[in-house]
């Protein structure tokens, strides 16, 4: 009988040790199958963060490809990712006006990170009590988004800081090449020549990097929310355009050309193609990453200010 016991206990100390394996085996895999929650705020940032996080996140955007953050109105699929979210990043600087309701509503705890921390901010010419948002126009700007999103994804997951400083630095290393190459083909642009036109105000911080003028905007306005320009705001910019000698006026992917046609027949210009200015455009077209957006514009610069 004494076998028998023995037997017994042998057998309930194999089951234990069995379900103690099963469980040191099984944890690990399911703590990396459980990726971080990201929310990007815009199509720019999301390429941005994607660029320094790989495959280690799961990675929402908000306002996707030709998208208008200045006009979006968040859905209720927006909330529950916000809720779900470990990290929200944003531009800030009143891009996003929509976001602290949104926040507030989801219920969501997830820590708002902003992106423009750090960058050298500049007003608007013609609204000087206001700051400019568009900074990810500037590509030193962009280095700066960069090192932010390393330093949030390292603080809140820092089991892959080293993929996130390695991708970093890579990155900042293309960017730092890409303000080069602007440079170097804003410096084929006659001086006299770099004049903007623009939708709306969203190039002043590219204007101010890479040495051009905004001299005007067919939406008198910081960001495209605003009503459609007065018959004295127009005639002041066809005034504008025409004493400037400006051969031509830029839409931009995330509006309407409507208004920038009409300017263009009154004032005998051209209307180049759409500018990428506040989102990237879908995967496939030039500008389907920021890097890629950047050279489309430049390329474009160069051929309609000749
Ligand atoms: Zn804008």
């Amino acid at each position: 009988m004494k076998i028998i016991s023995i037997e017994k206990n042998a057998i309930y100390k194999f089951a234990w040790l069995m379900l103690f394996a099963s469980v040191i085996l099984t944890f690990p895999a399911d703590v990396h199958a459980a990726k971080i929650n990201i929310v990007a705020t815009t199509s720019i940032i999301g390429d941005v963060v994607r660029n320094v996080t790989g495959n280690a996140v799961d990675l929402v955007v908000l306002v996707g490809p030709n998208g208008d953050a200045h006009e979006y109105e968040p859905t209720p699929a927006a909330s529950v990712d916000l809720a779900k979210a470990g990290v929200i990043f944003e531009n800030g600087l009143g891009l996003e006006h929509w976001l602290d309701k949104l926040y507030s509503a989801s219920g969501s705890s997830a820590r708002r990170v902003v992106l423009s921390k750090g960058v050298p901010l500049r007003v608007f010419k013609d609204n000087p009590q206001d700051i400019d948002p568009h900074v990810w126009q500037n590509v030193a700007n962009v280095i700066i988004f960069t090192k932010n999103i390393r330093e949030a994804m390292e603080r809140v997951d820092p089991v892959h800081k080293d993929l996130y400083e390695a991708n970093a630095y890579r990155y900042i290393q293309q960017l730092q090449g890409l303000d080069a190459w602007v440079r170097k083909q804003v410096a084929a642009i006659p001086a006299d020549k770099r004049k903007l036109v623009t939708n709306h105000d969203a190039l002043g911080y590219f204007a101010q990097a890479y040495g051009f003028q905004v001299i005007g905007t067919v939406i008198p306005s910081a960001t495209t929310e605003a009503a459609d320009p007065s018959a004295k705001e127009t005639a002041r910019l066809l005034n504008v355009v025409r004493a400037q000698g400006v051969h031509a006026v830029f839409s931009e992917n995330i509006a309407s050309s409507k208004l920038a046609r009409a300017l263009s027949k009154e004032a005998g210009v051209v209307v180049a193609p759409d500018l990428y200015t506040d989102a990237l455009g879908p995967a496939g077209s030039a500008g389907e990453t920021y890097i890629k957006m950047i050279c489309y514009n430049v390329e474009l610069l160069k051929k309609y200010l000749k």
